[in-house]
């Protein structure tokens, strides 16, 4: 079925608005079936040199369009998406494995933010602030940063490089894209919408290759001034360090360990509704996954039997069948891990309600499957309830009160996305006051971010800077301080202010 969808046997490059000739290539597999689904090169800090050579040529030129007419090609590149979103889904769905509901619900994410990011080319706002001295003006202004490195993960490999790459060029840079060699073809698919779209050449440049020499080749390279990284824990320190020792401004969207909170009053159902969607969709690979569910002991026994009950009707399989609603594991690395945390659990003294085992048999032959999992009787020190394990596990922690639920919810190094289940107002707004991260949901799981508000979080998670919304701007612009005298004799701020 692939075939059908691409043709291609081997991804290229997009360097300069050409494709470039694959040297050493290895597969891609699609971890549904285990089948080799394309061949991605692996290309050398020499690509990339070559790649910042010809941003840098371009973003000169890019950024002297007027920020109306560069949107005008986002807005080209968001319909091109909408022709395309089926066609898209079922190719992301092919390398990521994610169910097909879910990838059109992702693609659907690059449209939007194509659409919002394109709106941006007619705002753009800076401020205008009064000055202190007469016959003065003063104003701020958004100037590009120049070339920027986009570094993604393979969990959302659309939309987060939408979330990233749209801003970037709505603002006036050129840009180097690294997606994760795990799953290139919806980079590869977005290059050729860039170039029918009527993006100049050379203001984005895809660069495949793995991250030990690519990525690190673009964080080592003098001439791109911003890294944009989603990705673990481990790598973003890794990059942050490095970016630190150059003076370079680095934005890192890292892991989460978030949860749902069920209170005494909460609606039940819509509850455990939301827990299986944020812990079992995307087989619990979402960085705002919930991987812990902090109950309130009255309703602990109840909430149990209604996950158990649901969990039954989870189909698990080839995301191309639309009946399934758990797809597989990335990899073989993912399951292994998953694997060795039900290991960490099960010796930590927790108790095993459901799952907790691989797949292997039958149709799951060569995927990676795993069954959705439901550790009861955790308490929160548990390496269970602290680690990012990044599949379909969830930790369920009691407590006896709301103070001790928040309290829970905080006591990781993790911040990314929390949420309340509850009827009573004013826990609602002493919740979203209290929770400890950069998203907080009330009355819905943990995932179901919007394009169009900041997507980010605090301690662990990252560094302070936010993917999204307006926010995302501040990554790939500098602010300018622009004073205009217009009294026509030396004036001194500070000094002849009377
Ligand atoms: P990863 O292993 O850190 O890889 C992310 C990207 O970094 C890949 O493109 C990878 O390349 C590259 N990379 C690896 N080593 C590098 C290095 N030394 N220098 C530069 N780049 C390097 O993460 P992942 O396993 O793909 O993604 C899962 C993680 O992402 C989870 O922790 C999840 O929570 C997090 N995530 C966070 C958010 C958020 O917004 N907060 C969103 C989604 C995912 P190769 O893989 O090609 O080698």
């Amino acid at each position: 079925m692939t075939q059908t969808l691409l043709q291609e046997k081997t991804l290229t490059n997009f360097i300069d608005g050409k494709w470039a000739e694959a040297g050493e290539t290895t597969p891609v597999n699609n971890p549904a079936t285990g089948e080799t689904v394309v061949h991605v090169p692996l290309s050398t800090a020499k690509d990339v040199d070559q790649a910042v050579d010809v941003a840098k040529k371009a973003q000169k030129e890019w950024a002297r369009v007027p920020a109306p007419q560069r949107a005008d090609v986002l807005y080209r590149v968001g319909q091109l998406m909408i022709e395309r979103k089926e066609r898209l889904s079922q190719l992301l769905t092919m390398e990521n494995g994610k169910v097909l509901e879910e990838a059109r619900g992702e693609v659907q994410e690059g449209i939007d933010m194509a659409f919002y990011m394109a709106g941006e080319g007619r705002r753009l706002f800076g401020h205008t602030t009064p000055a202190e001295l007469d016959n003065k003006f003063a104003m701020s202004v958004r100037a590009p940063v120049g070339v920027v490195g986009i570094i993604t993960p393979w969990n959302f490999p659309i939309a987060i490089a939408t979330w990233k790459s749209f801003p970037a060029i709505v603002a006036g840079n050129a840009v180097i894209w690294k997606p994760a060699t795990e799953t290139p073809i919806m980079a590869y698919e977005l290059a050729k919408i860039f170039e029918e779209a009527g993006l100049p050449s050379g203001v984005v440049n895809v660069v495949f290759g793995s991250g030990s020499t690519v990525g690190d080749a673009m964080v080592h390279h003098k001439d791109i001034r911003v890294i944009s990284f989603t990705g673990s824990n481990d790598t973003g320190r890794s990059i942050a360090a490095k970016c630190g020792e150059q003076l370079k401004k680095v934005s890192l969207e890292m892991g989460g360990k978030n949860a749902v909170i069920v209170m005494d009053d909460a609606d039940l159902d819509l509850a455990a509704d939301g827990i299986i969607w944020s812990a079992y969709g995307t087989s619990g690979q979402r960085c705002t996954a919930a991987s812990r569910v902090i109950v309130h002991q009255a309703v602990k026994a109840q909430l149990e039997e209604k996950l158990l009950t649901k969990m039954q009707d989870l189909n698990i399989g080839n995301g191309l069948d639309e009946t399934n609603k758990v797809g597989p594991i990335i990899n073989k690395a993912g399951l292994d891990k998953i694997k060795k945390y039900i290991d960490i659990g099960k010796d930590e003294g927790a108790e095993l309600l459901a799952g907790g085992y691989e797949l292997t048999d039958g149709d799951y032959k060569g995927g990676f499957y795993f069954a959705p999992t439901l550790f009861t009787n955790v308490t929160s020190e548990m390496r269970i309830a602290q680690e990012e394990i990044f599949g379909p596990v969830i930790s369920l922690i009691s407590v006896e009160s709301f103070e001790e639920a928040i309290e829970v919810n905080n006591g990781v190094s993790y911040g990314l996305s929390s949420s309340i289940f509850t009827a009573d107002v004013n826990r609602v707004f002493r919740a979203q006051r209290d929770l400890d991260t950069g998203i907080v949901y009330v009355n819905a799981g943990t995932t179901g971010a919007e394009i169009h508000l900041p997507f980010g979080g605090t301690k662990g998670t990252g560094n302070g800077h936010r993917d999204s919304g307006v926010q995302a701007l501040d990554v790939f612009t500098e602010w300018k301080a622009v004073y205009v005298d217009y009294s026509g004799k030396l004036q001194r701020a500070q000094i002849d202010v009377e």
